[in-house]
């Protein structure tokens, strides 16, 4: 088969199984992309995802042709998911709701994205030739996004994700690893030019340069990834974002094209990925108050499992404390004889933050009864924090 005919069945396929955008790198990985990535672990700026630093990992991810035997090519490939379905303005005061990062508000997309690279992987097969391959989704030691651009998919904005001229960068990006030789595609150019929406507008300033984003700081992270307690300076500024963050895509003026082309090519009914309308702005405290089984039943297929409850819970809880609205605090206390510390700490910290003139006293004498039966030192520390934080506003009782 001749080099075009390959590529466009290649195309055909990727089309075929749901991939918006397919294109052929080489296994290299640029000098700059490597080093960018060298001196990101180096700052520490990976925070507690320490896979990420692991030297073995980290020469694999600069590394591709290290990844299969005889690698010739990397397909990449992108599968779109619906925008989220509201403003940034709308997300963010809709008083006593969470916000859940888009891709989330559906299954689990590793699976499907799995599924269906293997089933290309599979047609590939059928391809002439003897020839090898691996699929990857976004948990391998893969640098998908320089990988992405240098295959022409697109650039990588200075928010790090990657960006397509017409789906904007509401899509998902996997890789099939091939010792085929395809004809590699052009590289993306970037097209971010003079715009820094996305650094002005994100919360935590966890964009510290173009191009870099400290993970230490950045909401997706702390909300996903991280699984401790949450720096006292950072959860004022995560407002009500539950799960992940979407405010530097919101922004970009090339998802302003994008939004609607991305609603109107998901086969809704069909895609797993379809939205549930429950992680629409879901009602935070009808979240708090899931126990182990109704959270496993709530999020089964989901990929909010991760966080696991106490992780989303904790999140549930300074989205609380953010909120203002001082009718949380009947639920707060409610958690407060929680199994899980991160939970207890969390909404002892919410109940801080909610306090008023009028509740105080009640707040104080509750977190000050806790005392004797805490054992947890963080969340000791979260109790006297409080105590005192609430003093300090409106005076001693
Ligand atoms: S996801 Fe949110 S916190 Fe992270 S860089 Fe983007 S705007 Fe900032
Ligand atoms: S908001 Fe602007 S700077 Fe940020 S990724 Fe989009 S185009 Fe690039």
């Amino acid at each position: 088969m001749d080099s075009d005919k390959l590529k466009a069945s290649i195309h055909a396929k990727a089309s075929e199984y749901g991939f918006r955008l397919c294109r052929v790198t080489r296994p290299e990985v640029g000098s700059l992309h490597g080093e960018a990535l060298q001196n990101w672990v180096e700052s520490g700026m990976h925070g507690d995802m320490i896979w990420m630093a692991e030297d073995v990992r980290l020469q694999r991810r600069k590394s591709p042709e290290s990844m299969l035997e005889g690698v010739q090519s990397i397909i990449t490939v992108a599968m779109p998911y619906t925008a989220p379905p509201y403003s940034l303005e709308k997300a963010c005061a809709v008083t006593g709701s969470g916000v859940i990062t888009a891709y989330a508000h559906g299954d689990d997309y590793h699976d499907l994205m799995k599924k269906r690279l293997k089933a290309l992987a599979a047609s590939l097969d059928r391809l002439p030739g003897n020839h090898d391959q691996r699929i990857f989704v976004d948990t391998a030691p893969v640098l998908e996004h320089a990988l992405a651009e240098s295959a022409g998919l697109g650039w990588q904005g200075k928010h790090s994700l990657t960006i397509h001229r017409d789906l904007g960068s509401w899509f998902l990006l996997g890789e099939i690893f091939t010792t085929l030789e395809i004809e590699p595609d052009k590289p993306a150019t970037n097209h971010c030019g003079t715009c820094s929406a996305c650094m002005d507008i994100c919360p935590t300033k966890a964009i510290v340069a173009p191009y870099v984003v400290d993970a230490r700081l950045c909401i997706s992270y702390l909300t996903i990834e991280f699984d401790g307690f949450i720096p006292r300076y950072l959860r004022p500024l995560m407002g009500n974002r539950i799960y992940g963050c979407d405010d530097c895509q919101m922004v970009c003026p090339w998802n302003s094209y994008a939004t609607n082309q991305a609603a109107t090519i998901d086969d809704l009914k069909a895609d797993p990925l379809r939205p549930r309308g429950e992680n629409n702005l879901p009602d935070l405290a009808s979240l708090l108050h899931l126990d182990e089984d109704q959270f496993r039943q709530r999020f089964r297929k989901s990929p909010i499992r991760r966080t696991k409850r106490r992780g989303l819970l904790r999140n549930v809880c300074i989205a609380m404390g953010n909120s203002g609205y001082v009718g949380f605090v009947g639920d707060l206390m409610q958690v407060l004889g929680d199994n899980e510390a991160l939970i207890r700490g969390h909404a002892i910290w919410a109940l801080g933050c909610l306090a008023n003139e009028q509740n105080m006293d009640v707040v104080i004498e509750t977190l000050n009864g806790l005392l004797d039966r805490e054992d947890n030192c963080n969340v000791l520390e979260e109790i006297s924090i409080s105590i005192e934080n609430i003093r300090g506003k409106y005076g001693n009782t």
